[in-house]
């Protein structure tokens, strides 16, 4: 790494005393090179609560080569904190904005310096000085007007069970407590391919009798993405909106298809005195396979993405899993880097909102990446089960120029698509 000139400087430097030929006390000096560090970038982030950790770092490199950005760009914690300790501000950098929050580093680091809380941190302080990317503080915007990130109205948030060909209860009108509490969230609400897996989850609970509702128009997004992406404001504004709601309501398990919600209502709900038994659906599903009335086998050669929301950040690697293996016909077969060590989407940390930033500081999107990983298993389907990969893997799948060799599906989708027959 180049050094910057003004923060090297000749000194003389005491290292000796004794007595000279006079007899009088001497002290010897020698001219030496010494490195001196403007320590003062380095700490403007350690002062903030939260990113503290940074200051940890000894520079063994352990993150680096698994860091996912670092794959196609120029990066992790062990660089940042190097580039910071040498004088440049993070606050300046568009390094602020490209970590995903995967939690890869912190799994290996030694020194436990934390990329989940630091970048959190630092970016609120970012936000608030009005530093955010255009494209992040649109998604602000959006979610602070709409209740989502995508600024769709929110009167509409429950329009996709009109295409799910089973009944889906709406809490306000059940009037009853419920087993489970769906939590949609908003990609599976909105987006078009989401909306796929939504429906298609209406019809798995239909068939397996789950007593269930949503909360349609009532719900508003977890902004867990948000929070890390520095908008705690918003995070707490919509926590406080949703516990309130949760409140009116009886029931078991709150059961989401997205892992960023169910890491928030695991991790950060408690935070705001709200402790649900809350599960993935994946989980939820995954002990009553024995009940799924599976119809059709499909012959798919299947590699499996995991999610960082749910795997690292939750330990569950194994739902997916059994899920999988359970669909009659499909072969499951891994990629290299999976479970613990798994690549990361991109989408994490508000990188959903972040490709434009990205685009200038990455040789290829993550997600491209990680299709060409799912393509070199000979996999027909990368399945997932996140609602931010859906998308960002079937747009991957077109500028990698492997549309006709790997389709991207939901688990949901594959369940569904082998009970249809
Ligand atoms: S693994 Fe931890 S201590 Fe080692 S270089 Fe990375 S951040 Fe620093
Ligand atoms: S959290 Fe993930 S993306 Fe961020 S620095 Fe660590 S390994 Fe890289």
């Amino acid at each position: 790494m180049d050094v910057e000139p003004e923060r090297i400087r000749e000194k003389k430097v005491a290292i000796q005393d004794g007595v000279d030929i006079s007899g009088h006390w001497n002290r010897m000096f020698e001219q030496r090179v010494i490195w001196e560090y403007d320590t003062s970038a380095l700490d403007e982030v350690t002062a903030i609560e939260g990113a503290e950790s940074l200051g940890n770092c000894y520079q063994c490199g352990k993150c680096t080569p698994v860091c996912p950005v670092d794959h196609v760009g120029d990066y992790s914690p062990r660089k940042i904190f190097r580039k910071v300790q040498m004088g440049s501000s993070l606050f300046e950098s568009p390094d602020l904005w490209l970590c995903t929050t995967c939690m890869n580093c912190l799994r290996v680091c030694p020194k436990e310096v934390n990329m989940i809380k630091i970048m959190p941190a630092v970016r609120e302080q970012a936000v608030l000085q009005g530093k955010a990317p255009t494209e992040l503080s649109q998604a602000f915007e959006n979610t602070f007007r709409y209740g989502n990130p995508l600024g769709e109205p929110a009167r509409k948030r429950a329009d996709w069970v009109k295409g799910a060909g089973v009944p889906v209860p709406i809490m306000a009108q059940l009037r009853r407590p419920v087993d489970v509490l769906w939590f949609v969230e908003c990609y599976p609400a909105y987006h078009p391919r989401g909306k796929d897996a939504a429906r298609g989850l209406a019809r798995i609970f239909h068939a397996l009798d789950v007593d269930y509702g949503i909360l349609g128009i009532e719900e508003k997004c977890s902004c867990d993405s948000q929070r890390l992406a520095g908008e705690k404001g918003l995070f707490e504004m919509h926590t406080e909106q949703n516990i309130k709601t949760f409140g009116k309501y009886q029931f078991n398990t709150l059961v989401t298809a997205d892992p960023h919600a169910l890491n928030a209502f695991k991790h950060e709900y408690p935070k705001y005195g709200a402790e649900y038994t809350v599960l993935h659906y994946t989980q939820f599903l995954a002990p009553l396979l024995g009940r799924i009335p599976f119809k059709k086998s499909l012959p798919y050669r299947v590699t499996f993405h995991d999610p960082c929301y749910l795997g690292r950040h939750n330990g569950e690697y194994e739902a997916p899993r059994r899920l999988l293996e359970a669909i009659p016909g499909i072969e499951l077969t891994e990629m290299a880097r999976c479970k613990a060590n798994g690549y990361c989407c991109g989408g994490g940390g508000g990188g959903m909102w972040l490709d434009g930033l990205s685009k200038g500081h990455v040789s290829e999107r993550l997600s491209e990446r990680r299709v060409r990983e799912a393509v070199s298993t000979g996999a027909d389907v990368l399945a997932v089960c996140c609602p931010y990969e859906i998308s960002r893997f079937e747009d991957a799948v077109k500028s990698t120029g492997n549309e006709g060799k790997l389709i991207v599906r939901d688990i949901i989708e594959l369940i569904d698509e082998s009970m249809r027959g």
